[in-house]
């Protein structure tokens, strides 16, 4: 192997931060030449000027440079041609046609509504912590973020306000926060839009575009923050991906667990599958072994009972009340990697290995959900 190929081979492997594969691969390496321990690289991007160009620029720099031989590096960064792009966003959508939803009856893709009957009992905490938690376990995690009464999902995975997915072209790739990509649709509002005001038919469309051009890649499991209760969001998506599961979130009140029961019921009505109930906010430990209940117990329970009417629907996890979960959604570090070892993301973890499994099998039927 001549210099020249090292260099090559070693900037090839460099990935893209966001297309998450090697820019070998991505046909983003142009020329290489060494002359005297003095190498030349030329790189083209997608675009130029993003966070992700400057890292590539620097990661491919540093990888030139150490190869041995190497002891100065050039790299120029330059743009694709419309040709190129195109070339590209064909291969990331692996021969899948343009504008086709990807998460169809057919799809390899695990789909996992997160319901709640009411707002404030922590739904959109438990599924930011479940996608983190499901990414830890080395599964492909895609996280949507249709709650649109808070649009909270990008605040508790620390991805900064006004994040906007990458465009290339008509393809948008989501940004990754802990291993989990994830977009929301407070990402394609307009400054100061309020979507809660849009109509059915216009929020229908919504959530039909961006789960079609929105570029995940293949997933394992799909996360979906839904908005409470059981409004035309509910519906729409369950028009749309009416093969999805459903996990029901409440609070161990029973006053939380009607409208529980309701959201769970709406769900099945479409045809989607209720595969368990998740109790938040239940009682924890204080040091010297007291328990404090606060919203009393049994709520997860009831809701999962009240379900299992001709299918048994299990109580799946029951999370305790945990500063450490509410202050890691504060500071936009799940708790599930800031403190580990906390009651509640233990209680968060197992749930992510009572539902674990990889993408549906390869003969594309769906298999019966194993909930060990
Ligand atoms: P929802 O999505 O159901 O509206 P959120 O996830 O926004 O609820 O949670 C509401 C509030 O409750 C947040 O401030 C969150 O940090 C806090 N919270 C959620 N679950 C817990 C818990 N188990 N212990 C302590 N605080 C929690």
């Amino acid at each position: 192997m001549t210099l020249s190929d090292a260099v090559r081979a070693a900037v090839s492997a460099v990935t893209d931060p966001e297309l998450r594969r090697p820019i070998g691969e991505l046909d983003m390496v142009r020329d290489v030449a060494v002359d005297g321990g003095r190498a030349q690289v030329s790189i083209a991007l997608t675009i130029v000027g993003c966070p992700a160009a400057a890292r590539i620029e620097s990661d491919v720099r540093a990888a030139a440079a150490s190869v041995p031989g190497v002891d100065e590096v050039e790299v120029q960064v330059g743009v694709m041609t419309p040709a190129e792009r195109a070339a590209l966003t064909e291969r990331l959508r692996d021969g899948r046609p343009a504008r086709q939803m990807p998460f169809g009856p057919d799809s390899l893709t695990r789909v996992i509504l997160i319901s709640s009957g009411k707002g404030g009992v922590g739904k959109s905490t438990v599924t930011a912590n479940l996608a983190v938690a499901l990414a830890g376990r080395g599964l492909a995690v895609g996280l949507v973020d249709a709650d649109v009464h808070g649009f909270s999902i990008p605040g508790l995975l620390g991805i900064p306000a006004g994040t906007q997915p990458t465009r290339i072209d008509d393809l948008m790739l989501p940004p990754v926060a802990h291993g989990v990509k994830t977009i929301s649709i407070g990402m394609f509002l307009r400054d100061g839009e309020a979507v809660v005001a849009w109509r059915g038919p216009m929020l229908h469309r919504t959530v039909q575009q961006f789960l079609t051009d929105v570029f995940f890649g293949d997933l394992d499991v799909l996360l979906i923050d839904m908005p409470p209760g059981t409004g035309d969001i509910a519906i729409s998506i369950g028009q749309i991906l009416p093969h999805a599961e459903v996990l029901v979130v409440t609070t161990p009140q029973a006053a939380a667990s009607d409208v529980a029961i309701r959201s769970g019921l709406v769900a099945r009505q479409t045809g989607q599958k209720v595969i368990g109930v998740v109790e938040n906010m239940a009682a924890f430990a204080l040091p010297d072994g007291t328990v404090v209940d606060l919203f009393g117990s049994g709520g997860g329970q009831a809701v999962a009972d009240a379900l299992s009417a001709g299918e048994q629907v299990p109580l799946l996890a029951s999370i305790p009340l945990s500063p450490a979960l509410r202050a890691g959604g504060d500071a936009g570090v799940p708790v599930v990697i800031s403190e580990p070892t906390d009651a509640a993301a233990i209680a968060i973890d197992d749930l992510a290995r009572t539902l674990g499994t990889r993408r549906r099998s390869l003969s594309g039927r769906p298999l019966p959900v194993r909930v060990s």
